[in-house]
């Protein structure tokens, strides 16, 4: 039976879908409504039936479930981008375990152990990096925020608690800046003006300040002015970058850094190994949380001190790095060039002489390392959301290693390709959730996978 846009129906919040809203039932149809906690008793407004399922708003709190808190954060609703701030961390910590749990029996079909999760270590202002569009608000005053959710109209946000209030404040001083000296927003809709992303990075141990400023141009007026403002106000500022983007596009930044401040760089350090983060490498956000992680596929690994480690999607290298004392060699793979020659600097900082990285494609590296005669005895898998592709893992499946160390940022991809390895001679043994992105949906974790006796 439909149920008709704008009814009113009362539901019990069971549990959250991995999209981040609470899933109820109502006459045999689940219903998703956002916001809401296990346990909430509400009435909900059906915006959409879908047929099988439908989507719902909260329209009445009728009992909060105790695992519903009053989110701490003003703009919270229209950015969207904590869909678990109204949750107990704990709530939101087993949620996460039950997304990676459902994802291995119900995508990869596999009865994978799935190990209790990792919290991490910080809930709030974790984060090591933040990407601010800036424009202008209806009063025409420059604004930096968040895009609220499925669109491109910025939520301002003074002090958003994900990352240190440092970052934050920086922006605001940008913005006043930009603001004071007619430097001009840029605006998608006309493709004019100049300044796009307020891009910040901060070393977690280091406390070095990367500010970049990505510019539909390749000059800024007032620049020297802006650097010495900014260095006296923030002295942990090491470099300040204008990065050039002036393609009509979503992706944030373009391949060109013009440095204005500094070596273009900061330096921090990530299990030990020595990072040098320039403004378009990969790199976790939450390092004490990764450090976590990336221990973990340590011990997955159990690397010999004769052995060859393949190190796929490998960023900066510093997973490979981290367990580089362990093993005789190491290849690491990895397609974005700055990546590649930041893997390559981090090795040679830490005298790791046994490492080697490729930028090249993984699956069409893996292909040629294997016809080459590479036989890696474990090979560390770390894919972006969309998982690995078919060639890559045929190309390790035949390369025959002892282990698999798969590292993923969505459950879903990770489940389908554990399913496809399982299929080809790799049992998954366990899968270990961390949380490194507390208050948000996503979620990481890391399987180990062996080789089945032939
Ligand atoms: N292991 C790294 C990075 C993981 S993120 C770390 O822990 O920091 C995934 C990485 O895969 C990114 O650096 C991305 O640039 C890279 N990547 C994406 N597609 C790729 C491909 N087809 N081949 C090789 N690397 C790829």
């Amino acid at each position: 039976m439909p149920i008709h846009k704008n009814s009113i129906i009362p539901l019990t919040i069971e549990s959250l879908s991995s999209d981040g809203s609470g899933v109820a039932h109502y006459e045999g149809k689940a219903v998703f409504v956002p916001a809401t906690a296990p346990g909430d008793v509400l009435n909900a407004r059906i915006v959409k039936d879908m047929g099988r399922y439908a989507f719902g708003i909260a329209e009445e709190m009728l009992q909060p479930s105790p695992a519903h808190i009053e989110p701490d954060c003003p703009v919270c609703k229209p950015c969207g981008g904590c869909c678990f701030r109204h949750l107990d961390y704990e709530t939101e910590a087993r949620a996460k375990q039950s997304f990676v749990e459902d994802a291995f029996r119900r995508i990869g079909g596999l009865d994978t152990p799935v190990l209790p999760i990792l919290p991490s270590p910080l809930e709030e202002r974790y984060r090591n990096k933040v990407q601010f569009p800036v424009g202008l608000d209806a009063n025409g005053h420059m604004i930096a925020g968040f895009y609220a959710g499925r669109t491109h109209r910025i939520v301002p946000c003074a002090d958003c608690k994900l990352q240190p209030e440092e970052l934050n404040q920086i922006a605001a001083f940008v913005c006043e800046f930009m603001e004071s000296h007619g430097i001009a927003p840029y605006q998608e809709e006309t493709h004019t003006g100049l300044v796009r992303h307020i891009f910040l990075r901060k070393g977690w141990h280091s406390g070095e300040i990367l500010v970049c400023l990505v510019v539909n141009g390749r000059k800024l007026p007032h620049a020297q002015e802006l650097c010495a403002a900014l260095i006296e106000q923030f002295p942990a500022i090491r470099s300040i970058v204008l990065n050039v983007n002036r393609q009509k596009t979503n992706v944030i930044t373009g391949l060109e850094n013009i440095s204005l401040y500094g070596p273009g760089y900061i330096e921090d350090t990530l299990c030990g190994v020595p990072v040098r983060l320039g403004p378009l490498s990969f790199y976790q956000v939450n390092t004490p949380a990764a450090e976590q992680l990336y221990g973990v596929a340590r011990q997955f690994a159990q690397l010999q001190p004769g052995d060859t480690l393949l190190d796929l999607y490998c960023g900066m290298g510093t997973i490979g790095l981290s367990m580089a004392a362990d093993c005789r060699e190491l290849i690491g793979v990895e397609i974005i060039p700055e990546a590649v020659e930041s893997a390559k600097l981090n090795a040679a900082a830490m005298g790791a002489q046994n490492a080697r990285f490729f930028c090249a494609d993984a699956g069409k590296a893996a292909a040629k390392l294997a016809s080459e005669g590479l036989r890696p005895d474990v090979v560390c898998l770390d894919p972006p959301r969309k998982g690995c592709d078919e060639a890559t893992l045929n190309a390790v499946i035949a390369m025959g290693p002892r282990r698999i160390v798969m590292v993923s940022c969505n459950p879903a991809t990770a489940a389908r390709d554990c399913r496809y390895l399982a299929d080809r001679g790799y049992t998954p043994l366990r899968a270990q959730p961390a949380d490194l992105f507390p208050r948000t949906k996503h979620c990481e974790c890391v399987i180990e996978l062996v080789k089945q006796a032939d």
